[in-house]
């Protein structure tokens, strides 16, 4: 018999309400009622459709209730225009990409969250991403990749594939492991400011939360002191020449000219007046359209892991059948973190004649 739960978890995933999802299976809503109840079983017609529209194989429906992730623990962005079935997909993902992140747990060792030593809830966001970075070792100077950064810090980072236009990105702590999903298809800068706004959240609202008024801005504050300490900032362009030079500029710390135009604004290296008229610029350019853009980047330990796996005879094809889950599902969860093609690039062995 289907465990109830992992069907309603697909029916999450497949964005669908209670009414839309008996439509699909061709049931009345009170039969999805009762068997949600465990009061009923489901017809074997409405499971043949569920199998068929979603592609998930039917051991899947057999397995142990999914964790999720807790809603208390969750920052979502935007969230007043986010639906609850968009919502409701990106916790389903968040609940697949646990049981997929316990697989590779079981066979590689990752870092550990290295956020232990960091006060938690510093209520300075500016303060709270100069420890950050004292306690990572960077000090003053700019990331280069930063999904390398998180997870080599014991972040477990990945992609928020379905069509969630109002979905930026969230995070969350899993007992003592820190997560961040991303939405990948926006610019690299926008993904780089979404990923340290996260860990703005993980590092200032861990206890307190994410819903209250201020943390949007807190956390926005701490991604942009975390990519542009003022220190570096204020070295680099000690005044303000045109938006030209800014959006030259904006590369040395991976981040769009708006975001640097903030910040510089911010510490009152670009007077109000000109931090306006950069801003008009900028929005003629189109909020989607960054200018100079950063080239893709993509993570280092899931690169390696795959390829590892795949010699093994593990790809990801196998990997996804071992978990009773549609290939597709484990491709979106590391869509743009890393390459999930089923035939890694293998570095080429000398030529030896
Ligand atoms: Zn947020």
């Amino acid at each position: 018999m289907p465990n109830p739960d992992r069907v309603e978890l697909v029916r999450k995933r497949l964005g669908l309400t209670k009414i839309g999802f008996a439509d699909l299976l061709g049931v009345d809503r009170k039969v999805i009622q009762r068997f949600e109840a465990g009061q009923a079983e489901l017809p074997e017609h409405a499971l043949n459709n569920l199998i068929e529209a979603s592609k998930y194989p039917i051991e899947f429906f057999s397995g142990p209730s999914p964790e999720y992730p807790n809603p208390d623990g969750v920052s979502f962005r935007s969230l007043r225009s986010l639906t609850a079935r968009s919502r409701d997909a990106s916790q389903a993902a968040g609940s697949l990409a646990f049981m997929f992140d316990d697989w590779i747990s079981d066979r590689y060792g990752r870092p550990e969250a290295n956020l232990k030593l960091v006060p938690m809830n510093e209520p300075n966001p500016v303060e709270a991403a100069a420890r950050v970075r004292a306690h990572w070792g960077i000090g003053s100077r700019p990331i280069g990749n930063a999904i390398n950064l998180l997870e080599t810090n014991g972040i477990r980072v990945f992609s928020l594939a379905e069509e969630t236009r109002h979905l930026d990105a969230y995070s969350l702590w899993r007992d003592e492991k820190p997560y961040i999903f991303l939405n990948m298809t926006k610019t690299m800068e926008r993904t780089r400011h979404d990923a340290f706004h996260e860990l703005g959240h993980l590092v200032m609202h861990r206890h307190t939360g994410s819903k209250h008024k201020m943390a949007e801005f807190e956390a926005d504050t701490f991604a942009s002191a975390f990519l542009m300490p003022e220190e570096d900032l204020k070295a680099e362009i000690p005044y303000f020449r045109s938006l030209d030079h800014l959006i030259e500029k904006k590369r040395r710390w991976g981040v769009s000219a708006a975001s640097l135009n903030f910040a510089l604004n911010r510490i009152q290296r670009i007077s109000d007046w000109n931090y306006r008229g950069n801003y008009i610029a900028l929005g003629k350019i189109g909020k989607s359209v960054e200018p100079n853009p950063l080239p893709p980047e993509t993570s280092q330990i899931w690169t390696k892991i795959l390829r590892d796996l795949w010699t093994r005879g593990l790809p990801l094809s196998r990997i996804a059948r071992e978990l009773n889950l549609p290939e597709k599902e484990l491709n979106d969860l590391l869509f743009g973190i890393a390459s999930t093609l089923d035939k890694p690039q293998v570095e080429r062995e000398p030529h030896v004649v």
